[in-house]
């Protein structure tokens, strides 16, 4: 409802791409909203001033080394610091009616979880969630009644035109995707391609870590997982399409033919929107989607030998158990370490499989993803072995 009590809001990863965004939506309605708290990595100065700006009850930092800045920055405001993944975690737990959660990689893991705990409503927009821990997320979802809103441009799409009443009717989904930087690039010129260039979407202004997976066409593989678990379509019924303009956001085709998309111009802050305003809708300052001057859009089908990342998630689906959770961990790490500059663009296909396939045969690839530990434990194990593979590349 438009009145009443203004809702408490929280938002995991505020000083990221989608957590500017989603402030920048939550300013420009201050009264409909009640910030209680807001966390970032490392980066005090941005946060506090965040914490400020909106009066937030707390604020919190991941990393304990950036306490005192934060400590220092909120002095004489009245508004609580904390810092360390756990006291991420319990600012999670603090009770609020919606919480974005917009950490990048699996670090968002247990806070996720921690907001998904309370039952209220939760915007995903950290995929590596559900790419790392499916089963146990929606079991965990399911379990709280809590509800789950895809922030995800291509899931937040489907979840406008998926009908929810009769999906059996559903013949499949079609996931979008930009194709990123190197759509039209041969392998030979993305075995050179620099941070630099694997950063700068055609499209899309994101965070690094997405950026690259967007280059790599990980991210749809990513958003492959994620639409297995937010909408239960076995993986032969999600088809990936190359659309270079990014306007068909994605789509569900139904068995009698009809296909029902949504578009739009591509910025974050209409998905956003529509979660914060769900079941409602609330003016989003986007730029507007005009048709004819837009003019064309073009489709074709990905290529899987130039993106090799497409065949790996579908592999890492297949096998499941943990063999998701290896996958993204791998690719997390091997995504820093070309950002760092110490391997190639496309040594990163080849950490994230080579670590999948050594953990799926090792002692810990045989677990069920049902426990929070376990998945932490394949997370770390990965890790381990993804450096240590980065590393012998970097050397060689
Ligand atoms: P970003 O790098 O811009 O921001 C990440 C946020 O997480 C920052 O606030 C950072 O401080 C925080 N963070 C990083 N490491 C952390 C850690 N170890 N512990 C706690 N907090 C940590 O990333 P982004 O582009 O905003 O993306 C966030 C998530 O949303 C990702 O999972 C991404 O895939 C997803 N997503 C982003 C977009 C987009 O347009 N940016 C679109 C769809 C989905
Ligand atoms: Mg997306």
């Amino acid at each position: 409802a438009a009145t009443g009590a203004p809702r408490r809001l929280t938002i995991l990863g505020s000083t990221g791409s989608i957590g500017k965004s989603t402030i920048d939506l939550v300013s420009r309605n201050r009264d409909r909203y009640r910030v209680v708290a807001l966390t970032a990595n490392a980066n005090a100065e941005a946060l506090a001033a965040q914490a400020r700006d909106l009066g937030a009850e707390v604020a919190v930092v991941a990393d304990p080394k950036a306490y005192g800045a934060l400590k220092a920055a909120l002095a004489g405001s009245g508004i609580e610091a904390a810092a360390g993944p756990e006291a991420v975690v319990e600012a999670a737990a603090r009770p609020a009616d919606w919480t974005m959660a917009a950490i990048v990689g699996a670090a968002g893991l247990a806070p996720t979880l921690a907001a998904v705990a309370q039952g209220r409503t939760v915007a995903l927009a950290n995929k590596e969630c559900l790419v790392c821990a499916g089963d146990l997320f929606m079991r965990e979802v399911k379990r709280h009644g809590t509800t789950l809103l895809p922030v995800d441009s291509e899931h937040n799409a489907i979840f406008q035109v998926f009908d929810f009443d009769r999906p059996e009717r559903i013949d499949h989904l079609i996931l979008t995707a930009s194709g990123g930087p190197f759509r039209d690039w041969s392998r030979e010129a993305m075995a050179l391609a620099t941070p630099e260039q694997a950063v700068a979407h055609p499209n899309w202004s994101m965070g690094a870590k997405i950026s690259v997976d967007s280059a790599s066409m990980f991210n749809k593989g990513l958003e492959f997982i994620e639409a297995y678990h937010l909408f239960g379509l076995p993986g032969d019924r999600i088809r990936i399409l190359v659309h270079p303009q990014s306007v068909i956001h994605s789509a569900v085709a139904y068995v009698d033919g009809s296909v029902l998309a949504q578009l739009g111009s591509p910025d974050m802050r209409t998905p956003i929107a529509f979660c914060l305003a769900w079941p409602d809708r609330m003016n989003a300052p986007v730029p507007r989607l005009d048709l004819a001057a837009q003019a064309r859009l073009d489709f074709r089908d990905p290529d899987p030998e130039r993106f090799p990342a497409l065949r790996i998630v579908r592999e890492a689906l297949a096998r499941g158990g943990v063999a998701p959770t290896a996958m993204n961990a791998a690719n997390e790490v091997a995504v820093a370490a070309f950002l760092g500059r110490q391997i190639g663009f496309l040594d990163i296909p080849a950490v994230v499989e080579t670590t999948m396939n050594a953990v799926m045969a090792g002692p810990l690839g045989n677990q069920a993803v049902s426990a929070l530990e376990a998945v932490l434990a394949v997370d770390a194990e990965a890790r381990r072995l993804a450096a240590g593979h980065a590393e012998r590349l970097a050397a060689a």
